[in-house]
């Protein structure tokens, strides 16, 4: 980093739905982000979104001469937000240009992938982010305390659900060689993620699992509805579902002395909370803005790293688990080459 007193000039590779609509608006609200680059394989993109945030000419960059970005000094670090079996790629070439990169979830589509990229990170000397923004939200953090520090007494059990209807017969989310899984990698992955936060312990085993490999009563590439268990250490048991035919956003948390719920629990807006003692009243946020501070303040401040490469591969291990478990049908058994859990409060 040339000058950490500036703000972190920031490229944006991939310009979708949500690096437009949520991202790049977050950022450029950011105390400690400038968006200063843009990596686009569209002429029309190109030119929309530079004039739009006053991009010089110098720092667009197509999907072929990425790799020139080394020589820039504007630009600090790179965020991926493109369709899930790109990550890869795309981390690999940004940090072999000595940026610091964000890649959006999933990680990647396989266990084998993250690890290149938390290698190719750690040897090119640069920080390696998932977009995990709900460990950034206040409702997110309440349960985390709530769970860890056990303050309602010890946890029961949790029962976590993302789902909505998938539209677009079109799109990337349905391919299996651009998406790599279904509802698990692409929604499932939050419930996966806030068991294990809220347990703050990775889970043992996977089972009883059920995946339905039609949408909508159609044949698909990827699985649609997803239901699995999450064995915890202490006998905490975490009922998930992911679906791509059926709306559902919820989180709950029984522990011996109360609960706590969640729901809306994982889109950006709206988050609603309650517990035994009625509703959870939490600040309402911009989570991809604090996501956003909370990357810089681990760049700028070295603040521990919530949302690590690590956490990322935990996530792809588990769900590489609970694909294994539907074939054989037999409960899966986990075991973590890094043993320590990263975001212990
Ligand atoms: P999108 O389809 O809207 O955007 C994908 C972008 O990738 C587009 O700009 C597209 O042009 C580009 N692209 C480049 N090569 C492509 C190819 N071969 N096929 C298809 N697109 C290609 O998707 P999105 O919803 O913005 O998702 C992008 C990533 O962000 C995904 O990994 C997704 O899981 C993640 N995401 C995260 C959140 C979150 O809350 N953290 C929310 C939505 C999406």
């Amino acid at each position: 980093m040339s000058n950490t007193n500036r703000k972190l000039g920031l490229a944006m590779v991939g310009l979708g739905k949500y690096s437009t609509g949520q991202l790049m608006p977050a950022i450029v609200q950011s105390e400690s982000f400038r968006l200063r680059g843009i990596v686009t394989g569209s002429e029309e993109k190109a030119q929309e979104y530079s004039t739009k945030y006053d991009i010089p000419e110098k720092n667009i960059y197509n999907y072929e001469n990425f790799d020139s970005i080394k020589d820039n000094p504007d630009i600090d670090i790179v965020y991926i937000a493109l369709p899930n079996s790109m990550h890869e790629e795309y981390v690999i070439r940004a940090a072999l240009a000595g940026k610091h990169v964000i890649t959006e979830k999933p990680m990647a589509t396989s266990v084998k992938q993250c690890e290149r990229m938390i290698n190719t990170c750690k040897n090119a000397n640069v920080q390696l982010f998932v977009g995990y923004r709900l460990h950034f939200e206040p409702h997110h953090l309440e349960a985390m305390k709530v769970g860890q520090t056990e303050a309602k007494g010890k946890l029961k059990k949790i029962i976590g659900s993302f789902g909505f209807k998938i539209e677009d017969n079109g799109q990337w989310r349905l391919q299996k060689d651009l998406a790599g899984g279904g509802s698990l990698l692409d929604v499932g992955i939050y419930v996966i993620q806030a068991a294990r936060y809220v347990v703050g312990k990775n889970p043992i085993a996977i089972k009883n699992v059920k995946i339905e490999n039609t949408i909508f009563d159609r044949p698909s590439e990827v699985d649609g509805d997803v239901t699995w268990e999450m064995e915890f250490p202490d006998n905490v048991i975490a009922f998930c579902s992911s679906s791509y035919t059926k709306e559902s956003d919820k989180l709950f948390i029984e522990a011996e002395k109360g609960w706590i719920e969640i729901s809306p629990a994982y889109y950006y807006y709206g988050l609603k909370g309650a517990t035994e003692q009625g509703t959870l009243k939490m600040e309402r946020i911009n989570q991809q803005k604090a996501q956003m501070e909370g990357i810089a303040d681990t760049i700028i401040n070295g603040i521990h790293n919530r949302a690590s490469g690590i956490e990322g591969l935990i996530d792809v291990q588990i769900i590489e688990a609970i694909y294994k478990s539907a074939k054989t049908g037999e409960k899966v058994t986990l075991e973590y080459n890094i043993k320590e859990y990263i975001h212990a409060r």
